[in-house]
């Protein structure tokens, strides 16, 4: 449930608004609205049915959340959040971009593409240590030396690292390299993943899973804040339908859904939501187009030669095209003053 206070309600109003909630065993966290305080509970609002909320000084209404998820919601927290990854913000209305291989091959590779990724304005280097195979044959990652590479890779652009971890015991390490841990779509609801990952102080970039809804979406979001960490982004990759075409089917209308849902910022991978390189660029320019925070995209110094995810590489050629696109869009959406979305 979230107390909406009156616009004129004292501080003195909100500290014994607190005191009632927390006097009955339940967590309260004060958010700004867009123009009045909101105290957001968390607990059982079942043990408030004898406090007479309604009636103390200062409150205008409480409103009881309707979802399963609550930190996650829109309702729970109206204003945007902003996610703030060593410095870069996602979210506050200039799309960013992660972008880099699907894996850390070498670090000749790692580095070639992370110059390639800054010379075209990225704010985040990505790439796989760890790498989350279908098959175990298949290349796995360079594990904790790729995670030195990224890290040697970040003093040498100034990139932020954003890098998929894949078991509970692989967390501190990760978290040691990286700036933002990604939960990647084949854990979206590895529980225990999450419960730990909202313990690592690190921001989260969380992939929707091949085949989740958008509520069990919003509720795996909700597994790590009420772990303890606010800093979640989500990442829209596609999903799995009865198309073949495409490696996923990008569901673009996700990202005007979280808006509306949650608080929390979106970005778009139009990589994985395709699998096909030439389809990369329509979709980036579309996700721009309805207000995605960000984006995700594979560049790799030579596809043919990658040892995943090649077909769905951009080549350093193709990735520039799609970022002046992007940045032009980006531009002229914020000059002309272009909303995609009441929320
Ligand atoms: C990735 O981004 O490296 C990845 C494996 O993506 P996903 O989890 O979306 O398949
Ligand atoms: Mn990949």
């Amino acid at each position: 449930m979230v107390i909406i206070m009156n616009p004129d309600a004292t501080d003195e109003n909100i500290k014994e608004v607190i005191a009632a909630v927390e006097g009955a065993g339940l967590k309260a966290k004060v958010m700004e609205g867009a123009s009045q305080k909101i105290v957001g509970v968390i607990g059982d609002k079942t043990r408030l049915a004898s406090v007479p909320i309604d009636a103390m000084a200062g409150v205008e209404q409480s409103v009881a959340i309707s979802k399963s998820y609550k930190l996650a919601s829109r309702e729970f927290h109206p204003m945007a959040s902003v996610i703030d990854v060593a410095g870069v913000k996602i979210g506050g209305g200039t799309p960013v971009v992660m972008a880099g291989p699907c894996a850390v091959e070498s670090k000749e590779q790692l580095f070639e593409a992370a110059d390639i990724v800054k010379a075209a304005g990225a704010q985040f280097l990505r790439g796989g240590a760890y790498k989350p195979r279908t098959s175990p044959y298949s290349f796995q990652g360079l594990e904790e030396k790729g995670l030195e590479y990224l890290a040697e890779a970040r003093e040498r652009t100034g990139l932020r690292i954003v890098t998929e971890v894949t078991t509970v015991e692989a967390i501190d390490r990760v978290a040691h390299y990286a700036d933002m841990l990604q939960v990647g779509a084949r854990n979206m609801q590895n529980f225990g993943l999450l419960k730990e990952v909202g313990k690592c102080g690190k921001p989260v970039l969380l992939k929707r899973g091949l085949a989740a809804t958008l509520d069990e979406w919003l509720n795996a979001a909700e597994y790590i804040m009420n772990a303890g960490n606010p800093n979640v982004v989500f990442c829209e990759r596609g999903i799995r339908t009865y198309e073949t075409y495409t490696r996923n089917t990008l569901d673009l209308s996700a990202v005007a859904a979280i808006k509306h849902l949650s608080h929390l910022p979106i970005i778009v991978d139009p990589s994985h939501g395709t699998g096909k390189w030439r389809m990369v660029k329509p979709m980036a320019f579309a996700a721009i187009a309805a207000g995605a925070d960000g984006l995700m995209m594979e560049v790799h110094p030579n596809p043919a030669k990658a040892l995943s995810d090649g077909p769905q590489s951009l080549t350093p050629e193709n990735y520039q095209e799609v970022m002046r696109g992007v940045q032009k869009l980006a531009v002229f959406m914020k000059e002309e003053n272009i909303v995609p979305m009441d929320i």
